[in-house]
């Protein structure tokens, strides 16, 4: 891992953080889009279960991509250099250089206020069956937290009843998937 600079080095995250518990931007998605084109400006947005949860605008250059966010109120936009190699089979790749470490990355995370690699943002894989029921029982507090407090006045009641279906569903799959733990427990294999 690299030094990442003063500026980069002091705000480091010190704790490790699942990747789907993250914002990420990943060059492979919009060049499937068709988005990584010279001059081009979209936006992005993020979603988890139909509730948009960000959003930035995005501008891409020759060799730059400028990602206008804002974090905790403040204009937090960056602007990240790319950088592209040659595919084997004709065309090119492009890259982030992650602004802390200076190496290629096809996706940044959004952490602390700022988009980086994943080595320089602390973000981990978890294993496969672990993160699905993970993912599930971080879900399931969510929408119970959400349920337990109420519609609030400005929610339609057909959104909230959407939100009690979905509880439903993800209790069900909390349910299983705790079910499959505890048998492969009694089976040894964990
Ligand atoms: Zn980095």
């Amino acid at each position: 891992m690299g030094t990442g600079g003063t500026r980069c080095g002091a705000g480091r995250p010190g704790q490790r953080l699942k990747a789907e518990h993250t914002l990420k931007v990943d060059l492979r998605s919009w060049r499937k889009l068709g988005y990584l084109v010279n001059g081009h400006s979209f936006a992005w947005q993020w979603s988890r279960g139909g509730e948009v949860t960000g959003n930035i605008g995005v501008s891409v250059r020759a060799d730059s991509i400028r990602l206008g966010y804002a974090a905790n109120g403040q204009d937090a936009s960056q602007t990240i250099r790319t950088t592209t190699t040659p595919c084997r089979y004709g065309g090119a790749r492009t890259w982030f250089q992650c602004p802390c470490c200076g190496g290629r990355s096809v996706v940044l995370f959004l952490r602390v206020g700022r988009f980086a690699c994943r080595q320089c943002q602390k973000v981990s894989y978890s294993s496969q069956s672990g993160s699905a029921h993970d993912r599930a029982l971080t879900r399931y507090h969510q929408l119970h937290a959400l349920i337990e407090a109420g519609k609030p006045k400005w929610q339609r009641w057909t959104t909230f009843e959407r939100l009690e279906d979905r509880f439903e569903r993800v209790n069900e799959q909390v349910n299983r998937s705790l079910m499959t733990f505890i048998q492969r427990l009694q089976a040894g294999r964990c």
